[in-house]
Protein backbone atom coordinates (compact mmCIF):
# COMPACT_ATOMS: atom_id res chain seq x y z
CA UNK A 1 0.00 0.00 0.00
CA UNK A 2 2.76 2.66 0.73
CA UNK A 3 4.36 2.01 -2.46
CA UNK A 4 1.33 2.72 -4.35
CA UNK A 5 1.27 6.24 -2.54
CA UNK A 6 4.45 6.68 -2.82
CA UNK A 7 3.98 7.04 -6.77
CA UNK A 8 1.29 9.05 -6.68
CA UNK A 9 2.22 11.94 -4.72
CA UNK A 10 4.95 13.55 -6.68
CA UNK A 11 4.84 16.86 -6.65
CA UNK A 12 7.45 18.75 -8.77
CA UNK A 13 8.11 21.69 -7.22
CA UNK A 14 9.99 19.76 -4.58
CA UNK A 15 12.48 17.14 -6.23
CA UNK A 16 14.57 17.07 -3.29
CA UNK A 17 12.24 15.69 -0.92
CA UNK A 18 11.71 12.21 -2.54
CA UNK A 19 14.13 10.80 -0.29
CA UNK A 20 12.11 8.49 1.84
CA UNK A 21 12.75 8.56 5.99
CA UNK A 22 10.67 5.61 7.36
CA UNK A 23 8.66 5.72 10.23
CA UNK A 24 10.38 3.47 13.19
CA UNK A 25 8.36 0.51 13.98
CA UNK A 26 7.23 0.62 17.41
CA UNK A 27 6.02 4.64 16.89
CA UNK A 28 4.45 3.42 13.70
CA UNK A 29 2.19 1.07 15.82
CA UNK A 30 1.66 3.95 18.44
CA UNK A 31 0.14 5.99 15.80
CA UNK A 32 -2.09 3.58 14.19
CA UNK A 33 -3.30 2.96 17.65
CA UNK A 34 -3.87 6.28 18.60
CA UNK A 35 -6.31 6.38 15.53
CA UNK A 36 -8.52 3.67 16.35
CA UNK A 37 -9.97 6.29 17.94
CA UNK A 38 -12.02 9.37 15.87
CA UNK A 39 -9.81 12.08 15.09
CA UNK A 40 -12.84 14.58 16.30
CA UNK A 41 -12.35 13.11 19.84
CA UNK A 42 -9.61 15.72 20.41
CA UNK A 43 -8.93 14.60 24.04
CA UNK A 44 -9.22 11.85 26.11
CA UNK A 45 -10.19 12.10 29.90
CA UNK A 46 -7.55 12.42 32.04
CA UNK A 47 -7.20 9.83 34.49
CA UNK A 48 -5.09 11.44 36.86
CA UNK A 49 -7.96 14.48 37.08
CA UNK A 50 -11.04 11.82 37.33
CA UNK A 51 -8.82 9.59 39.71
CA UNK A 52 -8.27 12.78 42.33
CA UNK A 53 -11.72 13.55 42.05
CA UNK A 54 -13.09 10.50 43.23
CA UNK A 55 -10.93 10.15 45.95
CA UNK A 56 -11.64 13.53 47.22
CA UNK A 57 -15.28 12.67 47.06
CA UNK A 58 -14.40 9.09 48.87
CA UNK A 59 -12.67 10.52 51.67
CA UNK A 60 -15.06 13.87 52.38
CA UNK A 61 -17.72 10.78 52.55
CA UNK A 62 -18.39 10.00 56.45
CA UNK A 63 -16.48 6.49 57.93
CA UNK A 64 -14.10 6.90 54.97
CA UNK A 65 -10.27 7.30 55.52
CA UNK A 66 -7.06 6.89 53.46
CA UNK A 67 -5.63 3.41 55.50
CA UNK A 68 -9.42 1.51 54.36
CA UNK A 69 -8.42 -1.68 53.27
CA UNK A 70 -8.35 -1.99 49.60
CA UNK A 71 -8.89 1.59 49.23
CA UNK A 72 -7.01 2.20 45.96
CA UNK A 73 -8.13 -0.63 44.13
CA UNK A 74 -11.60 0.80 44.94
CA UNK A 75 -10.69 4.37 43.82
CA UNK A 76 -9.38 2.71 40.95
CA UNK A 77 -12.24 0.48 40.06
CA UNK A 78 -14.76 3.71 40.47
CA UNK A 79 -12.15 5.82 38.45
CA UNK A 80 -12.61 3.07 35.61
CA UNK A 81 -15.75 2.79 35.03
CA UNK A 82 -16.42 6.77 34.95
CA UNK A 83 -13.56 7.02 32.34
CA UNK A 84 -14.53 4.58 30.45
CA UNK A 85 -18.31 5.29 30.43
CA UNK A 86 -17.02 8.75 28.53
CA UNK A 87 -14.86 6.50 25.90
CA UNK A 88 -15.63 4.98 22.32
CA UNK A 89 -16.72 1.52 22.42
CA UNK A 90 -13.82 1.07 19.43
CA UNK A 91 -11.28 1.94 22.10
CA UNK A 92 -12.81 -0.23 24.80
CA UNK A 93 -12.84 -3.01 22.69
CA UNK A 94 -9.08 -2.23 22.03
CA UNK A 95 -7.85 -1.82 25.51
CA UNK A 96 -9.70 -5.39 26.21
CA UNK A 97 -7.88 -6.85 23.56
CA UNK A 98 -4.61 -5.82 24.93
CA UNK A 99 -5.31 -6.90 28.41
CA UNK A 100 -6.45 -10.36 26.64
CA UNK A 101 -3.07 -10.68 24.79
CA UNK A 102 -1.48 -9.86 27.92
CA UNK A 103 -3.28 -12.31 30.41
CA UNK A 104 -2.41 -14.92 27.39
CA UNK A 105 0.95 -14.36 27.14
CA UNK A 106 1.38 -14.68 30.95
CA UNK A 107 -1.07 -17.41 31.64
CA UNK A 108 0.76 -19.13 28.89
CA UNK A 109 4.04 -19.51 30.83
CA UNK A 110 2.34 -20.54 34.00
CA UNK A 111 0.37 -23.02 31.79
CA UNK A 112 3.58 -24.96 31.28
CA UNK A 113 4.12 -25.50 34.58
CA UNK A 114 1.15 -26.78 34.88
CA UNK A 115 -0.65 -24.17 36.72
CA UNK A 116 -3.80 -21.96 35.36
CA UNK A 117 -3.94 -18.52 36.45
CA UNK A 118 -6.44 -16.90 34.12
CA UNK A 119 -9.22 -16.38 36.98
CA UNK A 120 -6.85 -14.48 38.88
CA UNK A 121 -5.64 -12.31 36.51
CA UNK A 122 -9.25 -11.81 35.35
CA UNK A 123 -9.66 -10.81 39.03
CA UNK A 124 -6.92 -7.61 38.48
CA UNK A 125 -8.61 -6.66 34.72
CA UNK A 126 -9.56 -3.74 35.98
CA UNK A 127 -5.94 -2.66 36.90
CA UNK A 128 -4.84 -3.50 33.24
CA UNK A 129 -6.99 -2.04 31.84
CA UNK A 130 -5.88 1.36 34.04
CA UNK A 131 -2.39 0.62 33.19
CA UNK A 132 -3.49 0.52 29.54
CA UNK A 133 -5.90 3.11 29.45
CA UNK A 134 -3.16 5.80 31.07
CA UNK A 135 -0.18 4.35 28.28
CA UNK A 136 -2.79 5.02 25.51
CA UNK A 137 -4.05 8.36 26.60
CA UNK A 138 -0.64 9.98 27.45
CA UNK A 139 0.94 8.66 24.05
CA UNK A 140 -2.03 10.17 22.15
CA UNK A 141 -2.12 13.23 23.79
CA UNK A 142 1.43 13.89 23.40
CA UNK A 143 1.16 13.01 19.54
CA UNK A 144 -1.47 15.38 19.12
CA UNK A 145 0.75 18.12 20.64
CA UNK A 146 3.92 17.50 18.86
CA UNK A 147 1.93 17.29 15.97
CA UNK A 148 -0.21 20.52 16.25
CA UNK A 149 3.07 22.53 17.61
CA UNK A 150 5.16 21.56 14.32
CA UNK A 151 1.96 22.06 12.28
CA UNK A 152 1.56 25.36 13.37
CA UNK A 153 5.55 26.38 13.34
CA UNK A 154 5.54 24.69 9.51
CA UNK A 155 2.26 27.26 8.64
CA UNK A 156 4.34 30.13 9.93
CA UNK A 157 1.32 30.88 12.73
CA UNK A 158 2.66 32.39 16.29
CA UNK A 159 3.93 29.59 18.53
CA UNK A 160 2.01 29.00 21.41
CA UNK A 161 3.43 27.50 24.43
CA UNK A 162 4.21 23.87 24.17
CA UNK A 163 4.20 21.51 26.62
CA UNK A 164 4.71 17.66 26.54
CA UNK A 165 4.81 15.18 29.19
CA UNK A 166 7.60 12.47 28.73
CA UNK A 167 8.55 10.12 30.86
CA UNK A 168 12.58 10.26 31.58
CA UNK A 169 14.35 8.89 34.60
CA UNK A 170 17.61 9.67 35.31
CA UNK A 171 21.19 7.93 35.91
CA UNK A 172 24.66 9.24 37.75
CA UNK A 173 26.91 8.34 35.48
CA UNK A 174 30.85 7.44 36.05
CA UNK A 175 31.32 11.16 36.31
CA UNK A 176 28.86 11.85 38.95
CA UNK A 177 26.59 13.79 36.65
CA UNK A 178 22.61 13.34 36.53
CA UNK A 179 22.61 11.72 32.85
CA UNK A 180 18.70 11.88 31.40
CA UNK A 181 17.63 8.54 30.19
CA UNK A 182 14.50 8.80 27.98
CA UNK A 183 11.52 6.13 28.69
CA UNK A 184 8.45 4.87 26.43
CA UNK A 185 7.15 7.48 23.85
CA UNK A 186 10.07 9.64 24.98
CA UNK A 187 12.71 6.83 23.93
CA UNK A 188 10.95 6.76 20.09
CA UNK A 189 11.24 10.18 19.82
CA UNK A 190 14.45 11.48 20.50
CA UNK A 191 15.93 12.36 17.52
CA UNK A 192 13.86 11.57 15.01
CA UNK A 193 12.09 14.37 12.59
CA UNK A 194 9.04 15.47 14.80
CA UNK A 195 7.63 17.19 11.52
CA UNK A 196 7.07 13.88 10.13
CA UNK A 197 4.25 13.22 12.15
CA UNK A 198 1.37 15.20 11.08
CA UNK A 199 -2.46 15.55 10.78
CA UNK A 200 -4.37 14.37 7.56
CA UNK A 201 -5.39 17.84 6.06
CA UNK A 202 -8.47 15.40 4.86
CA UNK A 203 -9.37 13.34 7.81
CA UNK A 204 -7.51 14.40 10.58
CA UNK A 205 -5.76 11.27 11.59
CA UNK A 206 -1.92 11.46 12.94
CA UNK A 207 0.51 10.10 10.52
CA UNK A 208 3.67 9.45 9.44
CA UNK A 209 4.80 11.35 6.49
CA UNK A 210 6.92 9.11 4.54
CA UNK A 211 8.35 12.12 2.79
CA UNK A 212 8.41 15.82 2.75
CA UNK A 213 5.20 16.99 1.22
CA UNK A 214 2.94 13.99 2.32
CA UNK A 215 -0.50 15.59 3.43
CA UNK A 216 -2.35 12.99 3.71
CA UNK A 217 -2.65 9.56 5.54
CA UNK A 218 -3.52 7.52 2.35
CA UNK A 219 -4.58 6.79 -1.22
CA UNK A 220 -8.27 7.81 -0.50
CA UNK A 221 -7.73 10.85 1.32
CA UNK A 222 -4.81 11.86 -1.26
CA UNK A 223 -7.46 11.72 -3.97
CA UNK A 224 -9.93 13.45 -2.00
CA UNK A 225 -7.42 15.73 -1.52
CA UNK A 226 -6.77 16.00 -5.31
CA UNK A 227 -10.81 16.16 -6.31
CA UNK A 228 -10.72 18.93 -3.55
CA UNK A 229 -8.71 20.95 -5.42
CA UNK A 230 -10.02 20.21 -8.97
CA UNK A 231 -13.44 22.04 -7.68
CA UNK A 232 -11.69 25.07 -6.35
CA UNK A 233 -10.06 25.67 -9.64
ZN1 LIG B 1 -6.60 10.81 6.00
Amino acid sequence: MPNKRERKNTSPKQPRSRAKYQCPNELNEIIAESNKIPADVVDLPKWDYFYEKIKEDYLTEEGNSEYDMGFVSEIKFQTLEKVFSLLPEDLKDHLNEKVNCKFESINRASLEKGEDISAQLEANRHEWLVHYYRFYEHNRSNLRAIAKHVADRRAGKPLGFFSVDLHYSAEINENNKLAPKAKGLAALLVGIDLDRIRFCEVCGKLFWAGRQDSKTCSDKCSNRLRQRRFIKK
